[in-house]
């Protein structure tokens, strides 16, 4: 009998565990979700800034399609939000503002016009697109952990449109600017 009653007890002790684990690892997709939606939200008119900056036809469009995906990827938040249960709140998100404010620092450091400026434009998008894709990865696996499938989803296609974004990023860069901004004196 008292074998029975410690193996109940000691099987009672996990399971609390196991919730108040799931309970914080529930609060840190909830804050991450948080800091991702105010990052997306303010990248929209970050990156309407730098397409108006931007020199080549070729980096332009890749940016103004992304800031069509990047509203898109707003309202797929807004829905894993809505899956979750929980308010669409954003969070300021330090880093994605302090990779904002980067990009603008190179804008304002280069030439008008200038290939070399759209080279540092790319720089500071990629930074901005691992900073993403970062976030939505560890965001599709704590929903995993959760049992958020729907959330899983949402913010997998999202992962797949960062990483998309990233290497066409690179394809621009590789393929026009940094070749012609060599160049290009300081
Ligand atoms: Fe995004
Ligand atoms: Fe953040
Ligand atoms: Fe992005």
């Amino acid at each position: 009998m008292a074998t029975t009653k410690s193996a109940t007890k000691a099987k009672k002790a996990p399971e609390t565990t196991e919730i108040a684990e799931e309970s914080a690892l529930n609060e840190l997709f909830i804050d991450s979700l948080k800091d991702i939606y105010w990052a997306e939200k303010h990248l929209t008119k970050a990156l309407a800034k730098l397409v108006k900056n931007a020199t080549t036809d070729e980096l332009k469009g890749a940016l103004e399609t992304h800031i069509e995906q990047t509203e898109n990827q707003i309202t797929r938040l807004d829905q894993v939000f809505e899956s979750v249960g929980e308010k669409a709140v954003a969070k300021k998100c330090e880093a994605m503002a302090g990779l904002i404010k980067e990009s603008e620092e190179i804008v304002e450091s280069t030439e008008d016009g200038s290939i070399t400026r759209d080279a540092g434009i790319i720089s500071a998008c990629q930074k901005v697109e691992h900073y993403e894709i970062a976030s939505y990865g560890t965001l599709k696996t704590l929903a995993g952990v959760l049992g958020f499938t729907e959330a899983v989803e949402l913010l997998d296609a999202t992962l797949q449109e960062e990483k998309q974004t990233d290497e066409i990023l690179t394809q621009v860069a590789e393929s026009t600017i940094n070749q012609s901004a060599k160049s290009e004196k300081a």
